[in-house]
Formats: structure tokens, C-alpha cells, sequence
């Protein structure tokens, strides 16, 4: 039941945001703030859009639409929240804690392979605790707040 419920939230929200291949207008202002993103790989989410070099999997949606859900699917909501995300890393580390959370969520509920899952959370945590977002955390911190099941803030 759950795997449906979150495969319809995924839909639902889906419907609200587009997918644009290519780099975000803030492409270069991020830049600025993230020396270390790289524009063959790094996927942005602004508003109602979502900005990736190419077609994402699902559990790449669930990430990125968690950001969209956060800035309120507009444009308005899009900037506060990057002012913010630069500028404060509670903020940051809180934010990208729900995302990759929804994202290990939404795979481990697809996949019955454990050892599938169990690297998949070790990637996450990996992505998590690397100097692209700022070293906001270490591996194991990271890992434990991503794959904890309880509820976060
Ligand atoms: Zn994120």
C-alpha cells in the first residue's frame, strides 16, 4: 500500500512541475556559491521546473520534487528558498535531509534486493556528505539521517 500511495504522490506531483533539459537561468549564480557542481551531472529544481542534462529515474524525481513541493512549485518561492539554501547550511543540510530521505524511500520500496538498498543508501549518504553541498555533514551522520525512518524536524 505504501509503495502505491507514494507512486500516486509521485504522479500528483509530477503533474505540477516540468522537466527542462538543460541549465537553470541561476546556472551561473550557483556556480558562484557551488564551485564544485558540475553541469553534465547537476540537476536543479526551481518552482514548477526542474532543471537536468538529461531524463531522470524515478527516485531522481522523488528527490528533486521534494525541493519543487518546498518552494511552493513557483518562482517566487524558488528564489527565497535558493537565498536561503546559499546562505544557511541548517537550512541547507534540512532540506536535502527530506529530499534524499524521500528518495531512499521511494527506491527501497521498489527494490527487493538488499544488497541493492544497502548500497543505494551508502551512495546517497556519499553524495550527502561531499563537498558539493559543502561538507554539511560526515558520511556516517548523513547516512543515519537519510535512512532513519523516523520522522524528521
Ligand atoms: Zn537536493
Amino acid at each position: 500500500m505504501m509503495t502505491m500511495m507514494n507512486l500516486m504522490n509521485l504522479f500528483k506531483r509530477k503533474e505540477k512541475v516540468e522537466l527542462v533539459i538543460g541549465l537553470p537561468p541561476i546556472f551561473e549564480w550557483a556556480k558562484k556559491h557551488f564551485p564544485n557542481i558540475d553541469e553534465k551531472t547537476t540537476i536543479f529544481s526551481y518552482g514548477n521546473k526542474i532543471y537536468a542534462p538529461q531524463e531522470l529515474p524515478d527516485h531522481l524525481w522523488a528527490h528533486e520534487l521534494v525541493h519543487c513541493k518546498r518552494q511552493g512549485y513557483s518562482e517566487s518561492g524558488a528564489k527565497k528558498w535558493w537565498d536561503r539554501y546559499v546562505a544557511d547550511l541548517d537550512f541547507r543540510y534540512n532540506e536535502e535531509v527530506l529530499a534524499y530521505r524521500e528518495q531512499y524511500r521511494f527506491f527501497k520500496e521498489r527494490c527487493k534486493d538488499r544488497n541493492k538498498i544497502f548500497n543505494f543508501g551508502r551512495l546517497l549518504a556519499n553524495e550527502l556528505s561531499s563537498p558539493l553541498y559543502g561538507n554539511l555533514a560526515d558520511f556516517r551522520t548523513a547516512h543515519n539521517h537519510i535512512t532513519d525512518e523516523k520522522p524528521w524536524l
